[in-house]
């Protein structure tokens, strides 16, 4: 594997496998679309297989910081799968994921993000695993909450509103210039980085 290529992991956690299923077509549906022109995206995801994913319930067991959680599981994965560059969780509404999320940030209803990891606990809508993983590749929300759902862009249907559904997104393009070009700038920038490493 080309270790210049930053690579996505994502798995589910406490779920049975029509999430699993549910995510797997999600994810490559999202890859697709970003794949194509304009955005050329070349960024792969890959599924966590089920022997790493224990390594996220054994931290999750000892943890009570949702930082803390997120740090400590990707150093953790980051040992069996080493080109791993970023990590997307999809968990249950009542999981300890969710409470300690919700604990941190009372804001966060169906996910939470930092710049590497995001969980999302919330289960069947494609629209807001899309939104929460794309945060991981530095785009912006276009909403300021609920008072002002948004779409705050150009876009009217732009998944970065708030609560993205498909009535509110429906079909690809769904992202706003500003946004593409964020994503753009991140999977490029990237490279640099580790080429500059080497
Ligand atoms: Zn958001
Ligand atoms: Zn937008």
């Amino acid at each position: 594997m080309d270790s210049s290529i930053k690579n996505t992991y994502y798995c589910t956690l406490g779920l049975d496998e029509r999430h699993d299923e549910f995510l797997r077509n999600s994810m490559d549906e999202l890859f697709r679309h970003l794949s194509d022109s304009p955005m050329g995206f070349d960024c792969p995801f890959h599924e966590l297989v089920i022997e790493h994913r224990t390594i996220l319930s054994d931290v999750l067991e000892e943890r009570n910081d949702i930082f803390e959680f997120f740090a400590l599981s990707l150093s953790k994965i980051r040992k069996k799968v080493r080109q791993i560059s970023r990590l997307f969780i999809l968990c249950p509404t009542e999981s300890k994921i969710a409470y300690l999320a919700k604990k941190e940030c009372p804001n966060a209803v169906w996910g939470f993000s930092n710049t590497q990891v995001s969980a999302t606990y919330s289960l069947n809508n494609k629209y807001i695993v899309w939104h929460e993983l794309l945060h991981l590749f530095e785009v912006d929300d276009c909403h300021c909450g609920p008072e002002k759902p948004g779409p705050t862009c150009e876009l009217t249907n732009c998944i970065m509103q708030y609560a993205p559904t498909p009535q509110t997104v429906g079909e690809w393009p769904f992202l706003c210039q500003k946004n593409i070009k964020r994503i753009q700038s991140w999977s490029k920038n990237d490279r640099v980085d580790v080429k500059d490493l080497n």
